[in-house]
């Protein structure tokens, strides 16, 4: 399928797990794609990987200085970006109890302020071009919080209301912005949970499986298509029936 062809689609945390999927997904759809990564080895190592239109590019979403020069440096090399898809993100988990105000601001920092200076930094060119889809990757838990986990769930439901905030902002300039929730995905994030835990989580999935980034990037790439064009402002939930709203 080359459905992408001539679009210009920007992921960050490209180098492994979901975010890595998700550009793989677009490449082998036709796209142009931007591998944005911490370090220019893991991006390079990365879009040498793909078989298509794959570049890399330094990206750290907490330092400004890095998200300007990066979206910069991907704005030079194509002179648009059509799909923005906000991936990368942490965890520090702990209950609220032990939390450390650096785990809090850590979490904070990475998956919602990070999120929304990469964003800032498309605005501009995708106003100007009156088009842009930009998704963002929350999770399943902003919708039904977690024990051990208020940092990450207050960032990841406050990506939820950044997102329908701008999608109000900027539908008039024929922008669409939406979220993609994973439920639990088989990653390193989800690496570290034990085997009880793994056990016990399999009876919260109806569909008894852990999801695979695979199943992320396809409801990413559906986003970001033109058949989503009446979409926005939307979650979409991709978790095996775990949560169902
Ligand atoms: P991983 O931990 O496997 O990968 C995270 C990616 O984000 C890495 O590429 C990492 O880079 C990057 N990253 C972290 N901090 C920064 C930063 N400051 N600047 C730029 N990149 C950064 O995570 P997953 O693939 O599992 O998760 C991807 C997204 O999906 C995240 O937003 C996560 O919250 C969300 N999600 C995941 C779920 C799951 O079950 N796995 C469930 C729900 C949501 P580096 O390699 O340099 O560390």
């Amino acid at each position: 399928m080359n459905d992408f062809k001539g679009v210009v689609v920007a992921v960050t945390g490209a180098n492994r797990g979901i975010g890595k999927a998700i550009a793989q997904l677009f490449v082998q759809r036709g796209a142009s794609v931007a591998v944005m990564a911490r370090s220019l080895d893991a991006a390079t190592r990365t879009a040498t990987e793909f078989d298509g239109d794959a570049r890399p590019f330094v990206l750290d979403v907490t330092d400004q200085e890095s998200v300007t020069a990066g979206f910069k440096a991907v704005l030079e090399a194509w002179g648009k970006v059509d799909v923005l898809v906000n991936n990368a993100g942490i965890t520090r988990d702990n209950l609220a109890m032990r939390m450390k105000p650096d785990m809090w601001q850590e979490v904070l920092d990475a998956n919602l302020t990070g999120t929304f200076a990469c964003i800032k930094a498309v605005l501009r060119p995708m106003m100007k071009a009156r088009s842009g889809s930009v998704i963002n990757l929350s999770s399943v838990v902003a919708s039904t919080g977690n024990p051990g986990q208020p940092n990450y769930c207050a960032a990841k439901a406050g990506l939820e209301g950044l997102t329908r905030s701008l999608a109000l902002e900027y539908a008039e300039r024929g922008m669409r912005f939406n979220c993609v929730a994973p439920g639990f995905i088989a990653t390193d994030m989800t690496e570290e949970l034990d085997e009880r835990q793994r056990e016990s989580l399999m009876k919260m999935i109806p569909l008894a499986r852990l999801g695979t980034s695979g199943d992320i990037a396809e409801a990413v790439a559906f986003l970001a298509s033109p058949g989503a064009s009446y979409i926005t402002g939307q979650v979409i939930h991709v978790n095996g029936g775990m949560y169902m709203g």
